[in-house]
């Protein structure tokens, strides 16, 4: 072994979603949105001069913090950017899970959070969903050094209701509780006016789900001046230039268009509610979506079976080997003509096999 190996960091890093490079694929996998961003976008990005790539950009974000500051009704004093939820939440941990006491989070939960949590040295302790996926409030009355856990939560597409989050801050003065809101726009309610009323209150949303633009990685997160300002301090420690100029000019355009937004979140919503109907009519079940994606199970079929089948099809979802989920299937809410080939796939597919 080389002498050098014995510093080198060890850790078990995070597995993304699989990214196909064939186009024919239907891509059902990793919560993408299926439809464009808003138009304004890609006109930015047309538009946008070669002159200010020779420059940095502006380290503090202003105009996309300035928009978003419109969008929510906030002070921008209270919004931080980052290159996408993903960053926002990795210099949230950085920033405030300092403590040798255990950060909290649901065991069934976004998988990020036990890598952040692992590679930073931060101890955790993991809390068992309920019977029903359900996330419990007393598990997290505990003493604590942080709480984290998505709401809806992934890969469950539960949502837990306001007053939830409301319990969890209120009984945590001393920490700070991140409610990471990547789905919430798929009918859920934002915690987000709660952080007026709770200084250890986080909520972070991405750019990547209901604004289409997982490619362009723009995450955000909302709370009191204090924490932003301590996020900030952490973020111009590690890379000042983390938002690069396409990325400013570009989510702009995207939070600018409240129209676009709103008729797009209605397509995946009004394509989610049929997907329960028509995938319940093959046997396929589970609990009440509130994300852009379902998580169900068959009534007969191994979930791993099913996975396999639809992949030598090319009709890619997400299977998790994991206890308690590893007969489910996470499947993206895609087009209405994407949902048709999953549809009819399973139909032929689960006629043969009975
Ligand atoms: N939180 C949750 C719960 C997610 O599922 C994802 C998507 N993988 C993210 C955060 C990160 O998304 P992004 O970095 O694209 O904003």
């Amino acid at each position: 072994m080389n002498e050098w190996m014995k510093n080198v960091r060890q850790v078990e890093p995070y597995v993304p979603g699989e990214q196909p490079q064939s186009l024919n694929v239907t891509k059902l996998n990793t919560n993408e949105n299926p439809y464009p961003p808003a138009p304004g976008v890609a006109e930015a990005l047309r538009n946008m001069a070669a002159d200010p790539l020779r420059r940095y950009p502006d380290p503090d974000s202003r105009i996309l913090i300035h928009a978003l500051a419109d969008f929510y009704h906030v002070d921008p004093a209270q919004i931080f950017v980052g290159v996408g939820s993903d960053d926002v939440l990795a210099m949230a941990f950085m920033t405030f899970f300092n403590s040798e006491k255990p950060v909290l989070f649901p065991d069934i939960s976004y998988a990020f959070y036990e890598v952040w949590a692992d590679m930073l040295k931060i101890p955790y302790e993991k809390q068992a969903l309920d019977e029903n996926f359900r996330l419990v409030k007393e598990d997290y009355y505990k003493e604590n050094g942080g709480i984290v856990f998505p709401n809806p939560n992934a890969p469950t597409s539960i949502l837990e209701p306001l007053s939830f989050v409301e319990d969890l801050a209120a009984h945590n003065p001393g920490s700070v509780v991140i409610c990471d809101e990547a789905y919430i726009d798929f009918g859920g309610e934002s915690a987000l006016p709660l952080v007026e009323k709770y200084d250890n209150l986080l909520v972070v949303q991405t750019f990547s789900k209901s604004r289409s633009m997982a490619g362009m990685r723009i995450g955000f997160c909302i709370g009191n001046p204090a924490l932003i300002a301590a996020m900030n301090a952490v973020k111009n420690s590690y890379n000042s230039y983390t938002m690069n100029q396409a990325a400013l000019i570009s989510g702009v355009e995207a939070v600018k268009d409240e129209t676009y937004f709103r008729e797009t979140l209605a397509k995946i919503m009004n394509t989610r509610e049929e997907a329960v109907e028509r995938l319940g009519a093959l046997g396929f079940h589970g609990p009440k979506p509130m994300a852009n994606f379902l998580f169900v199970k068959h009534d007969t079929v191994p979930g791993a079976e099913i996975f396999q089948a639809l992949r030598e099809a090319e009709i890619f979802v997400r299977y998790f080997n994991k206890p308690r989920i590893n007969n489910y299937l996470r499947i993206t809410v895609g087009t209405p003509e994407q949902m048709e080939k999953l549809y009819s796939f399973l139909e032929e597919y689960l006629a043969k096999r009975a």
